[in-house]
This record gives structure tokens, C-alpha cells and sequence, in this order.
């Protein structure tokens, strides 16, 4: 007989009805549409295999039938699903930044669930402006002309930039061409915006004078932007803002700053950075300051742009606010927010609640988690406290660490796979590697996870996690 080939070997797969049907009896609750998915896949995954080469397994349907059942269940999961954040970075951006206050997160849900008065003045019954509620809250906070929102910073940037120098140029520091994780590059949003970039200084020194000898008749602005995600050491200089406002007002040029992340409440005596208190920034007199709602703020996404009327106005009417408009749901959240600052309810923001938290406070919490998880983990685990040094992250503040405390776990296998079974958990914990334990960081357990640990770690230590999908210790 002719050895098997690869076509063979592909015959003797079951065919996508078969495995549906032997889905439908093994996993009854997951939807018709992702087991006909999920066996689609397998069966795809399988055929590619066999074609490189794969053997045939003894058993093919109960092969394809356990791939298919975890595409299946992979497929009806809803996304994005809740997940414990126990990395201690306070904005982490593959977490979704800033969680929302639950006060917001009702604000959002009444704003959605029902219709509102988004774009219409009650008393008049007239046509209204439906940013005009949250550009009032914000000018208040932070003692700006005007404001606007938008639907991130990119977004707010690109707008600026656009209706402030279309066709025109855009001064900006060499040191200053970042790149903010993935599709934010400063020089690709000029490009964008149809301005052309004028580069001035170097990578590591940027003086006035550079910027004074770059400005000319085709200057639109002057951009400065804010190193959220990397610091510079050494033989460095860089332009002040207050040095660039006082440039620009001497050659009628307005000045523009992405801060990428600020806050409009005062925590420099906390120990945050200067830069990030966004009223000591439109104090020097900038036109225009853009940060995001979900940095530091601890709103939803969300672009900021506080400045000058004419140049608010001026991106207001630019044929690009309505394509980078916020939606009602942000707006709502926004709205929220906006008012728990002005009503000195910043502790209800889990963000600057996070920040501001005393170490020795996380350090309380932190214990009393470990003695949960003492009574979970029994004999499979060695439990103990670890100090821990907290990153705010999400390119806000780079260099920026806050004192932590963490539960280390150790024992039960290697450290990499404890961890990935807890994201396979329901609800996952996402927590971090170090050497050879996971640290769960207290810092950034939101009020209820402590329970949502325990079942966590529960499931990842059952002894048929491993048969449910959970990776093998
Ligand atoms: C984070 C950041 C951005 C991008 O903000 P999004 O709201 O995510 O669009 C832009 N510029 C700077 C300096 C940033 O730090």
C-alpha cells in the first residue's frame, strides 16, 4: 500500500457537521454560531497541521472535538469581559486605562439605556449643543477660555494642528518626535493633518533659538509635546513651555502642547510631577493644552482640548470635529467625572484614589489578601507579602513609581504558568512574573477583588483546571 499522504490523512478528519453535532451534545450552552465557528476552526487548524506534516491522531473526532470546544467557548465569550488587574500599574493600557467610578459607569448606563437631552435645550424646546455641559465644567476646573472634548488625544491633536495650520508649517523639537505605542507617532499625525513638519534641534538638545530661527511666514504653530512614555538623561536641554509661549506671542504664532496626560485637580504636593497639573500649564499663557480623559484624569476615553476661544472655535468649526466627535456614552462618564472633581469628590475616581492611597494602606490590604489566599492555597502554596514598587504606566508619567505591596505565590509548578492559569480563570486576575513567584499587587485591586482573587486562584489550583482548558503546571 502507497504510504498515507497528507490528502489522506486529511479524509480521515470528521467533517464540520459531525463535529458540530458532537459539539452541540458535549457543550449544550454555548450558541449554534460559535460551535459551527469553533469546529470550522479546528477542523482548519487540523487540516494546516496534517498538511505540514502532522501525524493523524489516534482519536481524530475527540482531538478536534476538545480544539473545538475551546474555540467555541472562546468565541461566545463576550469582549471586553471584567478582569482583576493585580499588576499594580494604575493605568495599564491593554487593561482599558482608567477603570470608571461605579457613579460613572450608572451615568453611562442611564445615558445609553434610554433616550436624553443630548443635543436639546429642555426649557426652549430648541436645538443644543451637546458639549456645551461638560466645556462649562471644564473651563470651571481649570480656568481655561473654552474647552472642547473629543474622542481621544490623538484625536484632539490632529484637530488642532489641522484647523490652527492646514497647508502651513508646524515647529517642533526633535527630541520631541515620539511615538506613544502603536499608531500615535507624532510625525505621522502632522502628516495627517496636511501640515508640513519643520524639525528643529536635536534628538537631545532643543534651545529658543532653534525655534526663534525656524519660524517664518508659513508658520502655522508651534507644537510641544510631552515625553509621556520615555525620560532623557544626560547632556539634554529642551524648551520650556513658558520660553515657547513667550516665542510665539513674539512672532503672532499661537503654541500648542500635547501633555498627553494632566489632571485638573492639584496633586503636586502628592508627589505628582509638575507638568501633569493642567491649570499651572494653561497658566503660562498656551493657546491650547490636549491630555486624555482616561489618563491621569480617571474619566472615560476621551480628548481634552483646553485653551484660547479662537483657537477652540477655530477647531470646533474644522469639517474634522464632527468625524472625531465624543459619543453620549463618553460624554456621560466625562460628565460625571467632571463634577466629582468640582465637588472635591476626587477619591471617588478610582484612579486618584489609586495614587493617592498611603503605602501603608495598600500594605493593609495586601495582608489581608494573603490570609484569604492562605486559607485557599492550603499546602499547594507558599504565600508571603512582598514591598513592591508600582508604575502608573499608560504613558503618563514615565520614571513615575508609587510604593506597593504585593501577595507573592510560590510553589505549585513554575511561576509563567500559576500566572496564565489565573487569566484563565473566571474572572481572570492578571497578575505579574517575578523570577519565580506571581506578585498580585494590592495597589490596583479595586474594591471586590478580593473575593474575585480567591475564586481566581480557587479554580487555578482544582485539580480539573487542566482538563477545562487550563494550561498544564
Ligand atoms: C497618551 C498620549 C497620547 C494619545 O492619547 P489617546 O487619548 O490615547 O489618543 C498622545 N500624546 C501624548 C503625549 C500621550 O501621552
Amino acid at each position: 500500500m502507497a504510504p498515507e499522504s497528507p490528502a489522506d490523512r486529511r479524509r480521515a478528519l470528521p467533517s464540520v457537521d459531525r463535529l458540530v453535532r458532537a459539539l452541540a451534545r458535549a457543550a449544550p450552552e454555548l450558541p449554534d454560531w460559535a460551535l459551527r465557528e469553533g469546529a470550522r476552526r479546528a477542523l482548519g487548524a487540523a487540516r494546516e497541521a496534517l498538511g505540514a506534516g502532522a501525524e493523524l491522531p489516534a482519536d481524530p473526532l475527540a482531538d478536534r472535538l476538545a480544539a473545538a470546544r475551546a474555540e467555541a467557548a472562546a468565541l461566545a465569550r463576550s469582549h471586553p469581559q471584567r478582569v482583576v488587574n493585580a499588576t499594580g500599574v494604575v493605568l495599564h493600557t491593554n487593561l482599558g486605562r482608567a477603570p470608571l467610578a461605579d457613579e460613572a459607569a450608572r451615568a453611562v448606563a442611564e445615558a445609553a439605556s434610554g433616550y436624553s437631552d443630548l443635543e436639546l435645550e429642555l426649557a426652549p424646546g430648541t436645538r443644543g449643543d451637546r458639549l456645551a455641559g461638560v466645556s462649562r465644567l471644564l473651563c470651571l476646573l481649570s480656568g481655561a477660555e473654552a474647552a472642547l472634548a473629543v474622542n481621544n488625544t490623538a484625536a484632539a491633536v490632529m484637530l488642532a494642528v489641522a484647523a490652527l495650520a492646514r497647508g502651513r508649517e508646524v515647529v517642533v523639537s526633535r527630541g520631541e518626535l515620539v511615538e506613544i505605542g502603536g499608531s500615535f507617532r507624532v510625525p505621522e499625525i502632522l502628516a495627517q493633518a496636511g501640515v508640513r513638519m519643520v524639525e528643529v534641534g536635536t534628538t537631545n538638545r532643543t534651545h529658543p533659538e532653534d525655534v526663534r530661527r525656524a519660524l517664518g511666514p508659513e508658520t502655522g504653530l508651534i507644537l510641544k509635546v510631552h515625553r509621556s512614555n520615555f525620560e532623557q538623561r544626560g547632556f539634554v536641554a529642551e524648551v520650556e513651555l513658558a520660553e515657547l509661549v513667550a516665542i510665539g506671542r513674539a512672532h503672532g504664532v499661537p503654541v500648542v502642547e500635547d501633555l498627553g496626560s494632566g489632571t485638573l485637580v492639584d496633586l503636586r504636593a502628592r508627589g505628582l510631577p509638575p507638568e501633569t497639573f493642567v491649570p499651572a500649564r494653561l497658566a503660562t499663557g498656551v493657546d491650547l493644552v490636549c491630555f486624555s480623559g482616561d489618563k491621569l484624569l480617571g474619566g472615560p476615553q476621551a480628548g481634552i482640548a483646553l485653551g484660547r476661544v479662537p483657537v477652540v472655535e477655530a477647531m470646533r468649526r474644522s469639517p474634522l470635529a464632527r468625524a472625531l466627535r465624543l459619543d453620549k456614552l463618553s460624554l456621560a462618564a466625562l460628565d460625571w467625572t467632571l463634577r466629582a472633581l468640582l465637588e472635591g469628590r476626587s477619591e471617588e475616581i478610582p484612579v486618584l484614589r489609586q495614587l493617592l492611597e498611603p503605602a501603608e494602606a495598600v500594605e493593609r490590604r495586601a495582608r489581608a489578601l494573603a490570609r484569604r489566599l492562605e486559607k485557599v492555597a492550603g499546602r499547594a502554596l507558599a504565600i508571603g507579602l512582598e514591598a513592591t514598587r508600582a508604575p502608573v504606566g499608560g504613558g503618563s508619567i514615565p520614571g513615575f513609581e508609587l510604593d506597593s505591596h504585593a501577595v507573592a505565590l510560590r510553589g505549585a509548578g513554575s511561576a509563567p504558568v500559576l500566572a496564565a492559569r489565573l487569566r484563565a480563570a473566571r474572572p481572570p486576575v492578571v497578575a505579574r512574573v517575578a523570577d519565580d513567584r506571581v506578585l498580585l499587587d494590592a495597589r490596583t485591586l479595586l474594591p471586590g477583588d478580593d473575593v474575585r482573587v480567591e475564586a481566581a486562584l480557587t479554580q487555578a489550583l482544582a485539580p480539573g483546571a487542566q482538563s477545562r482548558g487550563a494550561p498544564r503546571i
